[in-house]
This record gives structure tokens, C-alpha cells and sequence, in this order.
């Protein structure tokens, strides 16, 4: 660790995104210091952690942007288990699509990339799947991190090993800037007081509550709720991504079972309705899990953009970045979203798919259809 440090930036909001960016910035010998409103609502510590770039059914640049993170990945999680000591439970474990119809599996976007699976098939990857499981596909190229338990915890470690300073319980109210270009923010921090700090950078990371922050983000909420049971130890080795319900199996036999979709703005809580509709799905995926011990339940937001892309790069404000609307997948998406915003703020030379990627996922895609 290098202490002569040689330029700052300010990182608002501390969730995976956020830790994400801090650990790359901190790394290459930037100070960096966090706001971070509060860290256990963090979607970073609600997530299943699935690495699902082709289970998911991404397409276009949105499937470019996964694979390519996905290929970052083993690399990125190498260095922040070294920097934290901590092993961030990664595993190339493949996930497993079943469809009832073969037509269905046809129409898939990402079927191309998986191989078939006849009943027969699917039984030796995953036995015991509900018998209207009748085909699938194997996506070997996805996999999940324990993002829980370990992930958002050795990042926090690694960031602070390079020197990145933390503002927990503070909250980023406004923006200060002059003549179109960034100068701060003020904060009210977690005595009650309020105060400007001024930084030359900064980078809104604020997931889900990002519009708060920046009035004209078309960002909300969308809530997931979750539940763990305890299986037996690799009873199941695949993860398994239903319709409705996946399940992702821990190496000590914990599966996580999600998730909800619901449009219910910041509502906090599990609700009836929820825990019903999980144990549901698993009932139709995997019938004999359904008297597993029920262990947790949680509930959390994901950050939504109208178009379920993300926004990446610039901002009207020179100087203000942003890194937000990662939606369903910013456990699959937080290692190329931090190299990416790292080379624009550097002003790194970018190859053919990065220009693509920032054309994309720019902010004034939702301004120029106002
Ligand atoms: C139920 C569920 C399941 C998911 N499963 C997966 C999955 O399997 N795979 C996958 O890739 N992704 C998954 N995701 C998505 C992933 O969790 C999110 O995309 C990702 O966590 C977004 O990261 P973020 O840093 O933008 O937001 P968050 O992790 O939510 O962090 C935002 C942080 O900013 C703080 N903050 C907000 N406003 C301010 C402010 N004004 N000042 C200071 N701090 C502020 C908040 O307190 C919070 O801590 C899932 C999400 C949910 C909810």
C-alpha cells in the first residue's frame, strides 16, 4: 500500500457498486473516501449473488456487458481475496434453466449459449426436479458468489487496506455545483449535522434511492424478497434458475431462494404474500426442499432504470459521475462497471465494446426522449 496518494474522489453511497468503485479508485492510488447512508439496506447484502449473465436471458449490449464481467471476474475477486484475506465463496458452479416446452427454450435469448438437456439430462445434473420439468438448458459459464456473507465484507476489507476513509450513517442531500461543474455535496451526517464537503470528483453510486440524491435519475425501486433453507451438503451443485423462483446452493448446503418482483416503492419488510409466493416456487422447482429448515428472510431494492439497462459515465455536471440502475444483476455487472468508470474519469484509452457500453448506458439516453 502506497501512501502518497494523488488524486481524490468522493464516493456516494457504499453499497457493492460503491465498494466496488472505492476499491479500484484506492487501489490505483487514489484517496477515496465513501458516504454511505446506511449500510445494511444495501441490495450489495440482499442479493443471491448469482453470476447469471446467460440464465438470466440478457441480450444485446446488456449480455455483451455480463459476459465481459464475467470474464473480469476470477481476476477481480483474486486480488480483493488477497488484499482482505477473505474468501469471497466464487464458484463456476453453472446454472440450470428447466423449461416445460421445448418451444419455450427455443424462444430463449441467451439459447444459443447453453447446452440442451432432455429429461434424462436434467435429472443427472439436478435429480429430483418437479416431473413437469421436461427440458433445459446448462448454462456452464454462469456461476454465484456469496456476495452475503463474504463479498460486500471483503470488499469493505480490501478498501480500507488501500486507505479508503468511510462516513457511515451519512447521507448525501444535495448536490453543490457552480457554473455546470461539480464542487461537493452537503451531508447530514450520523451526529445530525449538516455540513458542505467539497471534493474535485464524485461518483453517485446510490442504488435504488439514487434519485433522491439527483432529482432528474429515472431510478426506483424494485423490491425482492428472499429466504434461506438448510439442505443437505451438495445435494444440490447447480444453481437452479425457474420462471419464477431460483435457487442457489452454498457450499455448507444453505440455498437461497428468490425472489420476489414487486413494483411497492421503498415498502420495508417480508410480507405473508412474499414468503408464500418463494415457498411456492419451490415447490414447483425442487419439491423435496420444501421441508428444508426455513433459516432467514429478507427483503431488499433493486435499482431500476426504464429501460433495465444501467447508467454509466458522465453527468451534466463536470466532475459528477455516475454508476447507477444496475437492476437484477450488479453482482454480475460490478467488476466491469468499476474498470469502465475508472478508464472514463482517468480519461484511459477505451476499446470498441467500452465506447459501445458508455453510448448505451449514457444518462442522456432518457433526456433526449423528454
Ligand atoms: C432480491 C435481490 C436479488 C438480487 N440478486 C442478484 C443476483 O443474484 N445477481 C446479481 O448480479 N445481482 C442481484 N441483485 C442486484 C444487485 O444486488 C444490485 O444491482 C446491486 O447491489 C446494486 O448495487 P448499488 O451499489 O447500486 O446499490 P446498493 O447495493 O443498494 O447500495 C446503495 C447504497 O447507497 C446508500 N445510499 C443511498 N442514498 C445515499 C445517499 N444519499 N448518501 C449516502 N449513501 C446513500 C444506501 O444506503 C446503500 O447502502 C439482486 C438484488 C435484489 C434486491
Amino acid at each position: 500500500m502506497n501512501s502518497d496518494k494523488k488524486e481524490s474522489i468522493l464516493i456516494i453511497g457504499g453499497g457493492l457498486i460503491g465498494l466496488s468503485l472505492a476499491y479500484e479508485f484506492a487501489k490505483k492510488n487514489f484517496h477515496v473516501e465513501v458516504l454511505s447512508k446506511k449500510r445494511s439496506e444495501a441490495a450489495g447484502f440482499v442479493a443471491a449473488g448469482m453470476l447469471a449473465a446467460h440464465a438470466e436471458g440478457l441480450s444485446d449490449e446488456l449480455l455483451s456487458f455480463g459476459q465481459e464481467s464475467q470474464n473480469l471476474i476470477p481476476q477481480w475477486i483474486k486480488e480483493i481475496e488477497i488484499d482482505s484475506e477473505i474468501s469471497c465463496g466464487l464458484k463456476n458452479c453453472g446454472i440450470v434453466v428447466p423449461f416445460e416446452e421445448r418451444k419455450d427454450l427455443e424462444k430463449f435469448p441467451t439459447y444459443k449459449y447453453g447446452q440442451y438437456l432432455n429429461r434424462e439430462e436434467l435429472e443427472e445434473q439436478v435429480y429430483g426436479l418437479d416431473a413437469k420439468w421436461k427440458h433445459g438448458l446448462l448454462f456452464k459459464q454462469d456461476g454465484q458468489i456469496d456476495n452475503r456473507r463474504r463479498l460486500m465484507r471483503a470488499l469493505e476489507k480490501a478498501c480500507t487496506f488501500h486507505g479508503v476513509q468511510f462516513q457511515e450513517g451519512t447521507n448525501a442531500t444535495k448536490l453543490i455545483y457552480e457554473n455546470n461543474k461539480f464542487k461537493g455535496v452537503q451531508i447530514l451526517n450520523a451526529f445530525g449535522e449538516i455540513k458542505s464537503i467539497f471534493y474535485e470528483k464524485a461518483i453517485i453510486c446510490c442504488g435504488a434511492w439514487s434519485r433522491k440524491l439527483m432529482t432528474d435519475l429515472p431510478i426506483y425501486p424494485i423490491k425482492g424478497q428472499m429466504l434461506s433453507i438448510q439442505g443437505p451438503i451438495n445435494r444440490i451443485n447447480r444453481v437452479l434458475f425457474g420462471p419464477k423462483t431460483y435457487m442457489v446452493p452454498r457450499d455448507d448446503g444453505l440455498v437461497i431462494v428468490g425472489a420476489t418482483v414487486e413494483n411497492a416503492g421503498f415498502n420495508t419488510g417480508n410480507t405473508p404474500q412474499g414468503i408464500k409466493t418463494l415457498q411456492d416456487g419451490i415447490k414447483s422447482l425442487f419439491p423435496e426442499a420444501v421441508i428444508w429448515p426455513h433459516m432467514e428472510h429478507w427483503w431488499g431494492f433493486r435499482p431500476a432504470t426504464p429501460d433495465l439497462k444501467p447508467i454509466i459515465g458522465k453527468t451534466h455536471l463536470k466532475n459528477l459521475f455516475l454508476a447507477v440502475g444496475h437492476y437484477r444483476n450488479g453482482v454480475l455487472f460490478s467488476a466491469i462497471t468499476s474498470k469502465l468508470i475508472y478508464k472514463v474519469i482517468t480519461k484511459c484509452k477505451l476499446n470498441d465494446k467500452e465506447n459501445i457500453f458508455l453510448e448505451k448506458f449514457n444518462y442522456s439516453r432518457f433526456k433526449e426522449t423528454d
